[in-house]
């Protein structure tokens, strides 16, 4: 994709995150990687107003706010760039209030696994980060650790963050994470819960590697 086609996919997927009900308002944010930069959400700006060149641009050789672009980039630029930088098999970066996650953020729980379709998160849970002050350098440092080997986390009392290879497979994550919490959330009201084991996640694990259209 070039940077114009990406800066436009961040704000249709802005878009359709709220259509979607995942998300509300300016809550939220979604970033990209291009070449050596990241590609992210100005801060606090209605998703419809949005235009591509408004999407600020931050370069990845550093940890400065230091932006290309009309707006001030997303209060949260620092865990967008931290995750960019220290996974670089992940290209994109989804991060909502969507209302199944932030409930079980709210409790500070790690979601176990209840669901097999937690392996595609990198292991046998998701984790939640713990609180910090959102848009703060030390919130970076907690998602850090409950990133550790994973693709998403919670953010206690805020939220979720979903990463991907790219922009349309972080978003397919986002909504994945937000069923797996809703359906966390019900099995725990239901106080009826099997937890899968190790073992049968690692199986899960292995077989997603050829799941889907990848065998020709
Ligand atoms: P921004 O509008 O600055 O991206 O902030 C929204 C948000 O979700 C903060 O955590
Ligand atoms: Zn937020």
């Amino acid at each position: 994709m070039t940077e114009n086609q990406k800066r436009r996919k961040i704000i249709d997927l802005c878009l359709l995150m709220n259509s979607s009900g995942l998300n509300q308002g300016t809550s939220g944010n979604i970033s990209a990687r291009h070449e050596g930069a990241m590609l992210i959400t100005p801060s606090g700006i209605p998703y419809e107003k949005l235009m591509p060149k408004d999407i600020a641009k931050l370069s990845l050789d550093n940890g400065d706010i230091d932006w290309d672009g009309p707006y001030k980039p997303s209060s949260e630029w620092h865990f967008h760039k931290a995750i960019l930088q220290d996974k670089p098999e992940l290209n994109a970066v989804v991060h909502t209030h969507s209302t199944f996650a932030t409930v079980v953020s709210i409790a500070r729980d790690n979601i176990p696994a209840c669901h097999y379709m937690i392996a595609a998160f990198g292991g046998n849970s998701v984790r939640c980060a713990d609180y910090e002050t959102f848009g703060s350098p030390e919130l970076s440092a907690s998602i850090n650790k409950a990133m550790v080997d994973r693709s998403a986390c919670l953010l206690a009392n805020h939220g979720m963050i979903a990463a991907g290879k790219d922009l349309d497979n972080a978003m397919w994550a986002a909504v994945e994470l937000e069923t797996l919490s809703k359906q966390y959330y019900y099995s725990k009201l239901s106080g009826d819960m099997t937890i899968l084991p190790d073992d049968e996640m690692a199986v899960v694990s292995e077989k997603f590697k050829s799941y889907g259209q990848k065998d020709k």
